[in-house]
Formats: C-alpha cells, structure tokens, sequence
C-alpha cells in the first residue's frame, strides 16, 4: 500500500479543538463515549442541533447531525469533516500527521532532481542569451 494512515488521538485532538469553536461550538453537559462533547453549528446543513464527540473507539472524533436530508448523511469521521470544511492549511498539516508516504523518500529524490535539472537548463538558457547579446553587440559594433 502506497500510504500508511496513522490514528494518534491526541494529535487529532486539537484539529476537533479547532473545528469545535469553527462551528460554534457549545460544551455539552453530556458526555459521549466518556469524553467532553460539544453542541455545533452543522457545516453540512447550517443548522444548530449537531454534536461532536469521541467515536466509540475513542481513536477519533465524530460529527454527528440529526437533521433529516443533512449532506453529512447523519455522521461524518474527523477526517473527512477536516477534508470538507477546514481551510487548506489545517488540512495540510492533518495530512501531514496522518499519512505517511511509504515511497516519500522515492518521491523527493526525484524531485530534486528534476528541479536540479529544470535550474540547469535555465542557467544554461541564460548564458546562452547573454553570450548571444554579446556577439550581437559586437557585430553591429563593425
Ligand atoms: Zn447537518
């Protein structure tokens, strides 16, 4: 398999932190699962009545919306919540933490040589422009 998904909790815990006061959210007197849940504004459906909590694995956190025809099918994994509705460097740094490229080294090695070689042909080009100013210069100069 190309990636590896990792699931540490307490990494995701401070994308759900971030996420909670994103969608307004209200501590909630309840608990789910044994853990601290919060009433939210669904991002799916705009409306209030939505909970985000622990999933009962306690590996990471749930959206969960009551709302009947809500886009969020009536539950959604943090994962997919951050990938919807997170802006884009929230869902970099989750990705960062999750997923773990198992050909990353593969991948950068030939990316630095491309990008090598893409500078060369470009310095290359540049003396090849300066070199032909010169001859020009110097030809309209007789
Ligand atoms: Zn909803």
């Amino acid at each position: 398999m190309r990636y590896t998904y990792k699931r540490d909790r307490n990494f995701e815990q401070r994308f759900f932190d971030e996420l909670v006061i994103k969608f307004h959210g209200i501590k909630s007197k309840k608990l789910i699962n044994g853990y601290p849940a919060y009433k939210i504004e669904c991002p799916y459906c705009k409306k209030r009545g939505a909970v985000m909590g622990t999933s009962k694995n306690k590996e990471t956190f749930y959206l969960l919306c009551p709302h009947h025809l809500c886009a969020s099918g009536g539950s959604k994994v943090l994962d997919k919540v951050i990938k919807d509705h997170a802006n884009s460097d929230m869902w970099e740094s989750w990705r960062e933490g999750h997923w773990i490229d198992n050909y990353a080294w593969f991948g950068i090695k030939s990316q630095t040589e491309r990008i090598k070689g893409e500078s060369k042909t470009f310095k290359e080009k540049q003396q090849l422009k300066s070199e032909t100013a010169r001859i020009y210069s110097a030809n309209s100069r007789n």
